[in-house]
């Protein structure tokens, strides 16, 4: 059997109850065959993809916090180093119900691939709780916070491991988290990305994922010989990746008609208002209900359904798994010919082979959402010169990598005889460089 072969087969085994986990290793790993392949003896001896496959560790522990009622609540909290060769673990903490090892050992894997496409020196590693932060008031989310941090401060620093927000944990709880940390470790240091302005936070940092989505999928078409200019996009989400992804879309000539969230969504023909949707979401904290009533034309439906709009663009910005291959068919069907993933995995295995079956160009999280993660390298840098950049400075920087991601996935898709594959681009170029990383630090 192949290498790859082998390794699926025990992934399978040894993780049967993380299918999120499994579902990541194989896209990775089917799109890997060619480079592995031609290197199959030496990462064979070396146990490379074992290596790969493995988190470094893998942290589980209590999360006891008082309600306001006086009850005692006690969640899972966790936090997975997947892999330090080229830097500190880095990736965001999740707070939501879905939470669980499978979960977040899928998304430390990603993200150390996505990592390493940014060019820049972060190793990969992701957290969370099961913790819903819904319906819950200042003073428990602060609880709730300041224990989860009780116990993960020990684990992290500024050059250790550096978490930032995703969903679930947004600025608020970063203030909270890094005031815990502060207060225990006695340090005032770059722990955590995505801090608040007067205490260290970058510029442009809460917008990055979303204008770089942007930037990413402006440069793409580009390539492809289209324009964003004009084009209308289908967003789903309506937290910070999908207001940010519409308001540059706006900004960029593009009318984006749709967002959504964990219960139902919206059309609205005039184009998402981005004021109206962040006083709904960030400001009041409400259902998308909220926005179908500030906004006349626009048309609130239940539950799922946003993929069946028509639309040049698909820009999935929610969760892992909403993008199915019913609604990949509908989306062809349409007219889409892209989609370019602002989420973490949005689109199923099944749905990305049809898509990329039938011409639309495909470009995956890992690629085109590495603009959040790169901003908050940005972040640590001026931490580190304890110096702030101005809005520009980041934004530029920003696009530029952006644009940078997009050759180098292109380059190395089209160097393996892959040309228009930006999944296996975007996996084989963040490979190479974890790998020659981990080659050269030999067996550990
Ligand atoms: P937010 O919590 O700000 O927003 C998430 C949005 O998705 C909300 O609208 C939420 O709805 C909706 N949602 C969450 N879970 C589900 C679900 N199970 N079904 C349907 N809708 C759901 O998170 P972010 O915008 O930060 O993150 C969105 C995605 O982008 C995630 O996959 C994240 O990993 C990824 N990402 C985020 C980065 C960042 O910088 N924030 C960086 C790179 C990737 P509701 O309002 O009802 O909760």
């Amino acid at each position: 059997m192949s290498y790859v072969n082998d390794i699926l087969a025990q992934i399978a085994e040894k993780n049967a109850s993380e299918p999120e986990f499994i579902q990541a290793v194989t896209e990775v790993l089917e799109s890997l065959r060619p480079v592995i392949e031609r290197n199959e003896e030496a990462y064979r001896r070396d146990a490379l993809l074992e290596r790969l496959t493995t988190p470094e560790r893998c942290l589980l522990f209590r999360v006891p916090w008082v309600d306001d009622q006086g009850q005692v609540h006690v969640n899972n909290g966790y936090r997975v180093q997947f892999n330090s060769a080229i830097g500190p673990y880095k990736g965001g903490l999740r707070f939501h119900p879905s939470v669980n090892l499978s979960v977040i050992k899928f998304l430390g894997f990603e993200q150390t691939f996505k990592n390493s496409l940014t060019g820049l020196p972060i190793g990969g590693g992701k957290g969370g709780s099961d913790f819903d932060p819904k319906g819950k008031s200042d003073r428990e989310i602060m609880a709730f916070c300041q224990s989860f941090m009780t116990e993960l401060q020990k684990y992290i620093g500024a050059n250790t491991d550096v978490p930032a927000g995703d969903i679930g944990v947004g600025a608020r709880e970063i203030g909270y988290l890094y005031g815990q940390y502060k207060r225990i470790r006695d340090v005032y240091e770059g722990v955590l990305t995505g801090k608040g302005l007067s205490y260290g936070g970058s510029l442009a940092r809460k917008q990055a994922t979303g204008y770089g989505l942007l930037y990413f999928t402006q440069e793409l078409l580009r390539c492809n010989g289209k324009a964003l200019e004009g084009k209308i996009l289908a967003v789903s989400g309506a937290g910070n990746v999908a207001t940010y992804a519409i308001e540059k879309a706006w900004q960029l000539g593009a009318k984006p008609v749709t967002c959504s969230d964990s219960t139902g969504w919206i059309y609205d023909p005039d184009g998402i208002d981005v004021e109206t949707l962040k006083q709904v979401k960030e400001v009041k904290r409400a259902r998308l209900t909220e926005y179908a009533k500030a906004r006349p034309n626009a048309v609130y439906h239940e539950g799922k359904g946003v993929w069946s709009t028509p639309c040049d663009v698909a820009l999935p910005c929610a969760t892992q798994n909403e993008l199915h291959l019913e609604d990949a068919k509908m989306l062809a069907a349409n007219g889409c010919f892209a989609v370019c993933e602002g989420a973490n995995m949005p689109t199923t295995l099944e749905a990305t082979k049809y898509l990329q079956e039938h011409g639309i160009l495909f470009c995956p999280g890992k690629a085109a959402n590495a603009g959040g993660v790169a901003t908050s390298a940005l972040e640590m840098t001026q931490n580190s010169e304890r110096l702030s950049w101005t809005f520009e400075e980041v934004d530029q920087k920003l696009q530029g990598i952006m644009v940078n991601i997009f050759h180098n996935v292109d380059d190395a898709a089209k160097e393996y005889g892959m040309a228009g594959n930006y999944v296996a681009g975007a996996n084989i170029a963040g490979f190479l460089k974890v790998v020659d990383a981990m080659t050269a630090q030999g067996i550990v």
